[in-house]
């Protein structure tokens, strides 16, 4: 493969991942709209050859053939090798429901070839920190969902439970009593992953939505002590956040009614907060970053901006039946970043 435009040292990037039609799609005989150039970084979206194609530029593209240990390779490893350092750091999923954002960052979590960026970051993350035997490490690990703006525990032994978000000067934003676990093993990792995904079935059926319809935030917390030159310990600490979002879809006016609105105005609120609070810190001389208008975005201060590293994969399906919502989510992406 040959490097692209990407430029690897950048704090925050945008890149674009397009699936490969499905099954169905292809039976459908749908067609597709969308053609990316990995070596310009650029996307073409356009319906028949008479019509004038819409361009779009991203720090990468990745077409329906780019292979998951590839994307990893690419976008997540980049931010994990500073969270080693002890800096944090942020990878979103984005994009329409069944456009690939869980296969991105779960994936087949059995494969070795299909397994995504979660699963590889816990394998990457245990395989640097066992290598430095003059280091001590500390691996912590959190789970949790925000659903109209509610932040929900799911490693919660009790159940899904409902926390609050709380702000401490000098430390910031933090979630009160949020359950955390401490690991010693990528296996261990994977186990609480699945615990808290079931959680997530359970809360939702409870709640009564669709994992669609809510924000996961899995976060790894690693401290790492060694005794430095003048004899005495040093701390650092970094912290991994991967984020699957929830779908960016625009919801039809027959369906989004009552509950049904009041999800979408807040799933809204808060993907459109990040996009704001992404173009303002690419953007460098905003002198406001509006982190406090959703919970998403406040959360996640701290992993935002700053000494941080973040990636977007904005996720996007290839039919020609999708290409209004592709376009959506092509202008949000650009929006957050272009270049
Ligand atoms: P989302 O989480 O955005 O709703 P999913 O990750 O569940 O979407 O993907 C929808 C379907 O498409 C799943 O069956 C998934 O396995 C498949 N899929 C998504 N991306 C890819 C890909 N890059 N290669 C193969 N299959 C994919
Ligand atoms: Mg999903």
């Amino acid at each position: 493969r040959k490097m692209g435009i990407k430029k690897k040292s950048e704090s925050v990037r945008v890149v674009i991942r397009c699936r490969p039609l499905s099954k169905k799609e292809v039976a459908e005989g749908r067609e597709k709209v969308v053609n990316m150039d990995y070596a310009n970084g650029e996307i073409l979206v356009q319906k028949s050859v008479d019509e004038v194609p819409k361009r779009f530029t991203f720090d990468c593209v990745y077409d329906e053939n780019t292979l998951q240990k590839d994307i990893f390779d690419e976008t997540a490893f980049p931010i994990i090798e500073n969270i080693l350092e002890g800096y944090n750091g942020t990878i979103f999923a984005y994009g329409q429901t069944g456009t690939g954002k869980t296969h991105t960052m779960a994936g087949v979590l059995d494969s070795d070839e299909h397994k995504g960026i979660t699963p590889r970051a816990f394998e990457t993350i245990f395989k640097s920190i066992n290598i430095d035997e003059t280091k001590q490490y500390l691996v912590r690990a959190s789970y949790l969902e925000i659903y109209k703006e509610e932040v929900l525990d799911l490693l919660n032994k009790g159940g899904v439970q409902k926390l609050e978000l709380k702000e401490k000067p000098g430390s910031g934003v933090y979630v009160k009593d949020l359950s955390t676990a401490l690991v010693e093993t990528p296996e261990k990792l994977m186990e609480i992953m699945v615990r808290g995904n079931k959680n997530r079935h359970v809360g939702q059926t409870k709640m009564n939505h669709e994992s669609s319809r809510s924000h996961s935030i899995f976060t790894v917390t690693i401290e790492c002590g060694e005794v430095g030159a003048d004899g005495k310990a040093h701390i650092k600490v970094g912290k991994l956040n991967m984020v699957d979002l929830a779908g960016s879809e625009k919801q039809s006016k027959t369906q989004a009614e009552g509950v049904r609105l009041e999800e979408a105005i807040k799933i809204n609120l808060s993907l459109t907060t990040l996009c704001h609070v992404i173009s303002s810190l690419v953007d460098g001389k905003s002198q406001y970053v509006p982190y406090r208008d959703s919970k998403l975005t406040r959360l996640l201060q701290d992993s935002l901006g700053g000494n941080t590293k973040t990636v977007m994969i904005a996720n996007i399906g290839p039919a020609d039946y999708n290409m209004d919502e592709t376009l959506s989510t092509l202008r949000y992406a650009s929006r957050a970043k272009h270049i």
